[in-house]
């Protein structure tokens, strides 16, 4: 579903993915950890191409990402092929960054009304039904500003989900959260795990990574330092860095 082969990303000098390899399947959670700086970040920014990648492949559903691949060589793909391919990734950000001056229902709203331009009946319908599944068809009316920082990122999940993505990608969506707010995000995210939705996942909650995660990747400094069922990395890491965090963070 996700498939990552050997990238690299430079940002100048500084060479921030190291040769990153990683292979999602369909309906799979993947939680990556790591500590800052790490890169865990710029890899999921690279899946969604908000940045180019220096060297390597990324596929998504069997489809070569911001790249024709002829003879073995690149072309770029038209602004318009890689608006479709990011249309099939939601992704979910520690700050909620919703329109502050559009209703909750309005922000669902926004992406299949814009972007796919479908009735606007259609999307309401389909806005109340997302929000209805993040437990928030109640506060379909209220702004942003109205809504507690759990509320405002189940509202970023609804929008995302709205897009009807193949793959989800999650950038630490609780860490800007108060202690109180992160069940509520997390359960959403489980729910959608249950659900059968593919995803990538950034956090620092290491309960979560146990509870819900397929494979748990641990990155550090650009590369992956070692992957494995939850056990496996959290539990019984083989590698001296990857027992370093985990005592730190455990
Ligand atoms: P954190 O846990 O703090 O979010 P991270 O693992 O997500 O960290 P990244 O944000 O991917 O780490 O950053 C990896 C490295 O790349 C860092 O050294 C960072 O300073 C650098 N970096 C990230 N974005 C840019 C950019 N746009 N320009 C230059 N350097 C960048
Ligand atoms: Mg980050």
């Amino acid at each position: 579903m996700v498939r990552v082969k050997d990238v690299h990303k430079y940002f100048g000098n500084l060479h921030v993915l190291r040769g990153v390899s990683l292979d999602v399947k369909p309906s799979d959670v993947c939680v990556i950890l790591g500590p800052s700086g790490s890169g865990k970040s710029t890899l999921l920014r690279c899946i969604n191409q908000l940045e180019e990648i220096s060297a390597g492949r990324i596929f998504v559903e069997g489809e070569l990402q911001g790249y024709r691949e002829e003879n073995g060589r690149l072309y770029d793909l038209p602004d318009k092929a890689i608006a479709r391919q990011r249309s099939r990734i939601g992704m979910v950000f520690q700050r909620f960054n919703l329109f502050p001056h559009r209703t909750a229902l309005e922000n669902v709203m926004e992406a299949p009304l814009r972007v796919k331009k479908i009735p606007k009946k259609k999307a309401e319908a389909l806005g109340l039904e997302l929000l209805d599944r993040v437990g928030l068809l109640e506060r379909a009316g209220h702004y942003p500003s109205q809504l507690s920082g759990g509320q405002q990122q189940r509202v970023a999940i609804a929008r995302a989900l709205a897009m009807e993505p193949d793959v989800m990608l999650f950038d630490e969506p609780t860490s800007a959260l108060d202690p109180e707010l992160v069940g509520e995000v997390l359960g959403v995210i489980k729910d959608l795990a249950s659900s059968g939705m593919t995803m990538v996942v950034v956090t620092h909650e290491v309960g979560f990574a146990r509870e819900v995660a397929d494979e748990v990747v641990f990155m550090d400094d650009g590369i992956i330092v070692e992957r494995g069922s939850p056990t496996q990395v959290i539990d019984n890491s083989q590698e001296r860095r990857t027992q370093e965090f985990f005592s730190k963070v455990l």
